[in-house]
């Protein structure tokens, strides 16, 4: 990030003198950055004296539940009135792991309403809308926002204010976000920063045990149901995508969060070089995206479906039923793996 040195003198501009109440906003479907990085960063703001109450609005999967801190993040769907009340009183309100605050869906309004508190973003997805913010931390080649959180306190206060559960959430941000270390921006920092981490003490197969290791049988018997019987291969094997309706998920009990990360199976077929997975919720379909190289799923995300996010993993959002998506979807695909300079 430029001027990185810069803009932490800005922050602590905002920082020092008296005691602030502090927002921590993540996005809609929180994973383990947004939850990660906003527990960590709450810490380091506690440590300078501020009050800070983390915000999200709607539940993070169970697989995260045993994040230390966890229980005082207020989930807006559950408790609305107690979280338009914190973006209310909050003199600086900070956005991590997401630019668009049309993702907040239900808060965005209440955010949009409150112009007196600043608004200060750290973030690694691509094309921040700047004019939102009166200061950016905005990095796509970071590979989590963890990282960037790291990075942040470590020039800000020196990273002695993370203790060892202040690490565990880093850690929980940058393993799921890289895909356990196996995706882009993997650099010689971020695995410094990882033995920084080691060295306050957090116990990586524990870690590792609790996240991936504590699905219901259910999740697991949808994965086989949906890789046998719903993955459907298009434009000769280059791309998959997986269509998956409410009534099949009831099925198989499924809890928020299941579907996670089963856009990524099919990319483990060799010639597969984009999926995409279809959900069907009560009030739109959501959808994913990922892909593997060249390919950039952002671009097809905004183009076809008002989304974005990162070159290898994107998502956005369908009002028609998911037949009518999905019939939009493949006719994109077409054009999409057109050769021609102008689709890739
Ligand atoms: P996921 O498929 O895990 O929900 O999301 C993948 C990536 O795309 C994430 O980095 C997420 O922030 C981004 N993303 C997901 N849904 C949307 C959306 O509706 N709009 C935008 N701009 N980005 C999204
Ligand atoms: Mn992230």
């Amino acid at each position: 990030m430029k001027d990185l040195e810069q803009k932490i003198e800005t922050l602590k501009g905002y920082l020092t003198g008296t005691p602030k109440r502090i927002a921590v906003l993540a996005h809609t479907n929180p994973d383990g950055d947004a939850i990660g990085s906003s527990l960590a960063w709450a810490k380091v703001l506690r440590f300078l004296g501020h009050e800070v109450t983390c915000l999200v609005p709607n539940k993070y999967p169970g697989f995260l539940a045993w994040m230390p801190g966890i229980e005082n993040v207020i989930v807006a769907k559950e408790a609305n009135e107690l979280a338009e009340q914190v973006i209310d009183d909050a003199d600086i309100i900070f956005f991590l792991d997401f630019n668009q605050i049309d993702r907040l869906e239900n808060l965005s309004r209440h955010i949009k309403d409150n112009t007196k508190a600043v608004r200060i973003l750290i973030d690694h997805h691509l094309n921040p809308p700047t004019e939102e913010y009166s200061l950016l931390f905005s990095d796509p080649t970071s590979c989590s926002t963890s990282y960037l959180v790291y990075r942040i306190t470590e020039q800000l206060t020196g990273l002695e204010v993370f203790d060892r559960e202040a690490a565990e959430s880093l850690y929980v941000g940058i393993m799921t976000d890289t895909g356990n270390f196996s995706f882009s921006f993997l650099t010689p920092g971020l695995f410094r920063a990882v033995a920084g981490l080691i060295e306050k003490g957090i116990d990586i197969p524990a870690i590792n045990s609790k996240v991936y290791n504590s699905y219901s049988e259910g999740r697991v018997r949808l994965l086989g149901y949906v890789l046998l019987n719903k993955m459907r291969m298009i434009e000769n094997g280059r791309a998959a995508y997986i269509a998956l309706k409410e009534n099949e998920m009831r099925r198989f009990d499924f809890q928020v969060g299941d579907s996670e990360g089963f856009v990524n199976y099919p990319l483990s077929i060799a010639s597969v070089q984009m999926s995409a997975m279809f959900i069907e919720t009560h009030k739109f379909i959501r959808i994913s995206f990922r892909s593997r190289g060249d390919v950039d799923v952002s671009l097809f995300a905004a183009k076809y479906f008002n989304g974005g996010g990162h070159k290898n993993a994107s998502g956005g959002k369908s009002y028609d039923t998911i037949e009518k998506t999905v019939e939009r979807f493949e006719k994109a695909m077409a054009e999409f793996f057109r050769p021609g300079p102008e689709n890739r």
